[in-house]
C-alpha cells in the first residue's frame, strides 16, 4: 500500500487547500494511505506530530478555506544537507515512500535536489546507523511531483499558478473599489501589486480594469516614461475621464535597472508646475489583500483536478520516470519535467535582474515542450 504525502511550501496562495484536499481523497481512493506534512519542509525535519495521517473526512469543507491549512514555512535547515538528512529519516520511519509539494520554484528546486540525493541520504543514515538496512529496503525509490502554488504565475511551462487568478480577482475589486472614490474627487491612484520578477499580475490587472498606465519589471519603460506616462493621462483627462489609474509592479524598473518606485509616479502625476497634471494623487499598496482570501473557481478547479493528477503521475511512476510537476497547458492538465520549469524560471528571473531584457520578453513567451 502506497503512502503519500502532501505539502504545501514557500508563499502561501490561494488554493492550496483544494490541493491538499483533491490528494488526500483521489489518495484514499486509490487505496492508498494519505499523509499532510504540515508546516513545508520544516514539518518534514522536525518530524512527530508534524507528518499527520489524513482521512477524507480531515479536508473537509477545504475548497472554500483561504491560504493553507497544513501551514507553510521557510525552512533554512532544508537547504543544507543534514536537514534533508534528517527529513529523508523522517519520511521512512513514517512509511512515506511519495511525496507531493505544492509550491513556487524555490520549493520545487528543494523537491529535485532531495529526490536526488535520496539514495546516498539512505546510505548516510544507514552507514550512521540512524537507520538498518531492512528499514530502509522499501524506500529505494521516492517519488516526488510538483504542483505550482504562487499568486505570481512565475513559473515557466504553465499557462497558470494556483493562486494566480484569486490574486487577480482580488486586485480588479480592490481597483473597482478604488475606482469610485477617484471619479467622485477626480483624484488619481497609483495602486503597487506584488510581483519582483514578474508582471503577470500588474499586467493582467491593468487589461482588466482598463488602467491608464501599468509598470512591469519584463518590460522597463524607456528614459522617457515620465513624458509618455503624462501624455497619456493628459489625453485621457482631456477626453473627460474624472479618475486616473496607474498600476505598477513591486518589481517594475527603467531600462537602467532603476527602481520605477510608486512616490515618483504620485509626485510626477501630481506635480502643479507649468504643464504638470496637477492631480489629486494618492498611493495604495495592495500588499497581502492579494494573497488572503478564498480561492476563485478557477483556482479550485484547477486545485482539484492538479490534485488528482498529481496522485496518478504517483502511481504511475517507474524509477526511470523523470521527475515532473503538473502544468495547464492551453487548457490541458499535462505532467512536464520540474527541473526544466525551474530553470526557465531562473533564466527569466536572471533576464530580468541581468537588465537583458529583450531576452526576458523572448523567454516569457516561449513555451517550453513537454
Ligand atoms: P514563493 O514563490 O512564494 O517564493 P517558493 O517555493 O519559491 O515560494 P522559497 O522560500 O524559495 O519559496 O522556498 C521554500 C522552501 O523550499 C525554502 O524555505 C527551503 O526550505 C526550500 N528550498 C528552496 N530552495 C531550495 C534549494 N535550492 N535547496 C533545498 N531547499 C530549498
Amino acid at each position: 500500500k502506497k503512502r503519500i504525502a502532501v505539502m504545501t511550501s514557500g508563499g502561501d496562495s490561494p488554493g492550496m487547500n483544494g490541493v491538499v484536499r483533491a490528494v488526500v481523497r483521489m489518495a484514499i481512493h486509490m487505496g492508498c494511505d494519505a499523509f499532510a506534512v504540515y508546516e513545508g519542509y520544516e514539518g518534514l525535519v522536525r518530524g512527530g506530530d508534524y507528518i499527520k495521517q489524513m482521512d477524507g473526512e480531515d479536508v473537509r469543507g477545504w475548497l472554500s478555506e483561504g491560504g493553507t491549512l497544513i501551514g507553510t514555512a521557510r525552512c533554512m535547515a532544508f537547504y543544507e544537507r543534514p536537514g534533508r538528512l534528517t527529513a529523508a529519516k523522517n519520511m521512512v520511519l513514517h512509511g512515506i515512500d511519495a511525496l507531493i509539494i505544492c509550491g513556487g520554484d524555490g520549493s520545487l528546486t528543494g523537491a529535485d535536489r532531495f529526490r536526488s540525493e535520496w539514495p546516498s541520504l539512505l546510505e548516510e543514515l544507514v552507514t550512521n546507523e540512524e537507520l538498518s538496512q531492512d528499514q530502509i529496503e522499501p524506500f529505494q525509490h521516492l517519488n516526488i511531483v510538483g504542483i505550482v502554488g504562487s499568486i505570481d504565475n512565475d513559473l515557466s511551462g504553465t499557462d497558470a499558478t494556483i493562486g494566480c487568478y484569486s490574486a487577480l480577482s482580488r486586485i480588479c475589486e480592490m481597483v473597482d473599489y478604488i475606482e469610485a472614490t477617484a471619479s467622485s474627487h477626480s483624484r488619481a491612484f497609483v495602486i503597487e501589486v506584488m510581483g519582483r520578477h514578474c508582471g503577470w499580475l500588474a499586467l493582467l490587472a491593468g487589461v482588466a480594469t482598463g488602467a491608464d498606465f501599468v509598470f512591469i519589471p519584463e518590460r522597463p519603460q524607456d528614459q522617457d516614461w515620465r513624458q509618455a506616462m503624462s501624455a497619456v493621462v493628459h489625453r485621457h483627462r482631456k477626453m473627460g475621464k474624472r479618475k486616473t489609474i496607474v498600476i505598477v509592479a513591486e518589481g517594475a524598473r527603467d531600462r537602467d535597472g532603476a527602481k520605477i518606485s510608486p512616490e515618483e509616479i504620485r509626485d510626477l502625476l501630481a506635480d502643479k508646475s507649468e504643464g504638470g497634471l496637477g492631480l489629486d494623487t494618492r498611493i495604495t499598496t495592495l500588499g497581502h489583500v492579494q494573497r488572503g482570501g478564498t480561492a476563485v473557481a478557477y483556482d479550485r478547479m484547477l486545485a482539484t483536478l492538479q490534485g488528482v493528477e498529481a496522485v496518478k503521475a504517483v502511481l504511475e511512476a517507474t524509477p526511470e520516470t523523470e521527475t515532473c510537476f503538473i502544468a495547464i497547458t492551453e487548457n490541458k492538465i499535462v505532467r512536464k519535467p520540474l527541473m526544466r520549469a525551474v530553470q526557465e524560471t531562473k533564466k527569466l528571473a536572471a533576464a530580468v535582474e541581468g537588465k537583458d531584457f529583450e531576452k526576458a520578453m523572448a523567454l516569457r513567451d516561449t513555451e517550453f515542450a513537454d
